[in-house]
């Protein structure tokens, strides 16, 4: 089960982290994959590392908060590959500050990072995947959209909306051989949470909520991803899959 070979995957914000984690998991099921991020050297150094791990991966540097250059390079790699079998919409950002001291222009810029942006290219590849009657849509959206945590509400807000969009779109394009789903992960050990993992108050706050007592590793959400990408689960659609060790349940 859960063979990718012969299957093009994209993976947005693949450079670290989660990102990586999925691409590398979906080039061990004989994907190829398309690392993304907007450093291209250092893109095409962890695309030549997974490369010698026997993994097909190509870099494709863009910045998804520029649509017009988003949707350029995944033009570019269509028409050198043919095609996206499975888009894995991950890349986001944080700003944290309190409500009333943030500025308009932070919320503004975090809210299209992490929602218009992605909404605007995955439009432009379900475009693509509708012509050949296939695909699989993931987005990454997180917990924070069950919990409310305070400082960072554009973060949360786009997170929530991408929770709903999974729903709306896999209503439209249901049958078009597409499915669209979101994993909402719970806290991961990555570059965005480095501040945290050493907080002792933060660590107590979060044992106390997760009943596995730990912190999740990217290839605890890779492996969910995966599954999602696979053809077994193609009657999989509309879903967000909450990969936390148990937090959101236990509320
Ligand atoms: P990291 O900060 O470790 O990685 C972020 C990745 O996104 C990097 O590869 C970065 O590369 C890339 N990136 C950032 N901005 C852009 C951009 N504008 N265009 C293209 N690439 C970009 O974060 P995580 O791996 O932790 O996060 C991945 C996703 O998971 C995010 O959507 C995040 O919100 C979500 N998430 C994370 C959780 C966690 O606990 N870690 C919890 C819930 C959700 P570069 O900087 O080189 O562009």
């Amino acid at each position: 089960m859960f063979d990718l070979t012969g299957q093009v995957a994209l993976v947005t914000g693949s450079s670290r982290g989660i990102g990586l984690a999925a691409a590398t998991a979906l080039g061990r099921q004989g994907a190829t994959v398309v690392l993304n991020g907007r450093d291209g050297q250092a893109l095409q150094q962890t695309a030549a590392a997974l490369c010698e791990q026997g993994i097909k991966a190509r870099a494709l540097p863009f910045d998804i908060a520029d649509i017009p250059q988003a949707t350029a390079a995944v033009d570019q790699l269509l028409a050198d590959v043919g095609k996206i079998d499975i888009f894995y919409s991950n890349a986001g950002i944080q700003h944290r500050e309190p409500l009333l001291s943030v500025a308009l222009a932070d919320f503004e810029r975090v809210l299209f990072a992490n929602l218009t942006s992605q909404w605007a290219l995955g439009r432009h590849i379900a475009g693509h995947m509708v012509k050949q009657n296939y695909g699989r849509i993931v987005f990454t959206g997180s917990v924070t959209a069950f919990l409310g945590r305070p400082g960072i509400t554009a973060y949360t807000a786009a997170k929530s909306a991408l929770h709903g969009l999974v729903r709306q779109w896999s209503a439209e394009l249901a049958e078009s051989g597409i499915t669209i789903n979101a994993i909402a992960p719970g806290y991961i050990k990555t570059e965005l949470t480095r501040k945290l993992w050493d907080d002792a108050e933060f660590t107590s706050w979060l044992y106390d909520r997760v009943p596995q007592k730990r912190w999740g590793e990217p290839e605890d959400i890779a492996s969910a991803l995966v599954f999602l990408a696979a053809k077994e689960s193609g009657f999989v659609t509309g879903q967000v899959l909450t990969v936390d060790g148990g937090m959101t349940a236990c509320m």
